[in-house]
């Protein structure tokens, strides 16, 4: 049985002092909540979440994380860095971090593996421009990036993996893909899991939706047959709305 996650991606958004009031908000908000709860800050804010968020049912993650141990890497932050730190999740190949960062499928691979390794949990971006929707290659092109990112994974740490399906034409439009087409997205996902491994396997793993989820939204998303959460950006920054999303 898959637990539903609400997942915050605050993407570039707070400072330290402003995570630690936003989580010490949200802590009380979110006690007893009836989805999982994550937030994924920027990195020099993963302190203050991962203290103001102890004992509490809030999950800190990351971003980001380089694909190597360590080494001359200027700017880069390694998994062990993080874990040390406290995060338990890591956002790998978001579309802001392939358009403007030049992630590849390789990268994303590379970054998916490196994260198990550490014993963090990839919560893995995949999604479709507006073009490619249109030229009707979304299901080629999300299966495509779905094998080259679970490359080299066994079964048991495929598990492991949360998969976000984020149309790009979606993220901070205010555009949400209907239920039905994010839904069968998210099932075209999970058959090609099943592909890669089997269906035992392919129904364990975590598939959530991302794309301008807000409070409204986000319960009728969250009750199809294959969304098992959301990856949620601008409603995140806002306690009451994320909390809804938290509960929905
Ligand atoms: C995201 O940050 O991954 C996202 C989906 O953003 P938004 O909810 O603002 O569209």
């Amino acid at each position: 049985m898959r637990k539903i996650l609400a997942a915050g991606n605050w993407k570039m958004n707070n400072t330290p002092s402003q995570t630690e009031a936003m989580i010490t908000e949200l802590r009380d908000k979110v006690a007893g909540a009836k989805n999982d709860v994550l937030i994924c800050a920027p990195f020099v804010c993963l302190p203050a979440a991962v203290k103001a968020a102890e004992g509490s049912n809030i999950k800190i993650g990351a971003q980001n994380l380089h694909f190597e141990d360590k080494g001359a890497y200027t700017g880069e932050i390694s998994a062990q860095m993080l874990k040390e730190i406290g995060a338990q999740y890591v956002i790998i190949g978001h579309s802001e971090r392939r358009e403007y960062f030049a992630e590849t499928d390789d990268t994303v691979n590379a970054k998916v593996i490196q994260a198990l390794k550490y014993g963090l949990i990839p919560v893995l971006c995949c999604g479709e421009s507006l073009k490619q929707r249109e030229d009707t290659v979304t299901f080629d092109f999300i299966r495509s990036q779905i094998k080259i990112a679970f490359r080299g994974l066994s079964k048991e740490d495929a598990l492991k993996v949360v998969v976000a399906y984020e149309p790009i034409w979606a993220i901070g439009t205010g555009k949400v893909a209907t239920s039905e087409q994010a839904n069968e997205v998210c099932s075209d996902i999970r058959n090609c899991l099943a592909g890669i491994y089997d269906q035992e396997t392919a129904d364990g793993i975590r598939i959530l939706y991302g794309g301008s989820v807000n409070k409204d939204c986000a319960a009728e998303l969250f009750s199809m047959s294959d969304i098992d959460g959301g990856l949620v950006g601008g409603a995140s920054l806002k306690c009451d709305d994320f909390s809804i999303i938290c509960n929905a």
